[in-house]
């Protein structure tokens, strides 16, 4: 974008013109950033299908679908990771209050949106991967309240996963880990909403211990990555999980009948 000398910039406000707000300059760990709004045209809906899509996200995976395959953690995120750990250190010994501490602080936030900005050029893709093929698609509605009743791995102090099988390949950090679903879902939602396309939330309760063939609860801890059942579903846990999602998506969807997409 070029902006001339005669543009003013506001200091508040959403940067909306139809609001009478300026567009914001704002500066954020050394770079400068400018907010405005423009009216777009409408987006064009795509063609309305009947495939609908079970997604299970996880720690082995980003996510699983209920068809089998699996959106793995972009790689680049280990490396990230390690950057910002080391980062994290340096941070850690540097004295309060000092100059170097405000510079090592600043290499943290850097590291920080990196990681960001990778997760959401690698989530937009997914994203739309998911939304071109499926018309409904059914998450676990992830409030932190639920995370929590998610069996979860190991984790050490620093909420770094500990290696028990399920996170040992994983191995990522956990505030990672929360925030790419988080983001994941969002961003699957606005694409959905843009191409008339259904999101549902399911209640997360259970999804990986009931046993998607028979109904049964088939309990099993998180080092346990396959599902194996008395009725003869044998199937990858995540997938599993992914089926269970899908079919609870399709009882809510069928007692409610509500189309819209829900932001
Ligand atoms: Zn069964």
């Amino acid at each position: 974008m070029l902006v001339n000398e005669h543009v003013r910039f506001g200091e508040g406000g959403t940067g909306d013109p139809a609001m009478g707000d300026r567009p914001l300059l704002y500066r954020e760990v050394e770079e400068w950033y400018v907010t405005f709004s423009c009216e777009v045209p409408e987006p064009e809906k795509l063609p309305v299908n009947a495939e609908d899509v079970g997604i299970d996200l996880g720690v082995t995976h980003l996510a699983t679908l209920s068809t089998g395959e699996m959106i793995e953690h972009p790689r680049y995120y280990r490396k990230a990771q390690k950057v910002l750990e080391k980062r994290q250190q340096a941070l850690s010994r540097k004295k309060r209050g000092s100059h170097r501490r405000e510079k090592a602080r600043q290499l943290v936030a850097k590291a920080h949106r990196k990681i960001a900005r990778q997760r959401k050029d690698f989530q937009q893709k997914a994203a739309k991967h998911l939304v071109d093929r499926y018309q409904v698609l059914v998450f676990e509605d992830i409030q932190t309240s639920n995370l929590t009743r998610k069996p979860k791995p190991k984790q050490d102090e620093n909420g770094k996963y500990l290696p028990n099988g399920a996170a040992a390949k994983g191995g990522l950090n956990k505030s990672i880990l929360d925030a790419g679903w988080r983001s994941f879902v969002q961003i699957c939602s606005i694409k959905a909403a843009w191409a008339g396309r259904t999101i549902i939330k399911v209640d997360p309760a259970f999804t990986s211990q009931i046993c998607s063939g028979c109904g049964q609860v088939r309990k099993k801890d998180l080092s346990e990555r396959w599902h194996s059942c008395d009725c003869g579903t044998e199937l990858d846990r995540d997938v599993n999980a992914a089926m269970n999602i899908l079919e609870r998506g399709r009882r809510q969807r069928g007692a409610t009948c509500v189309e819209a997409p829900c932001l």
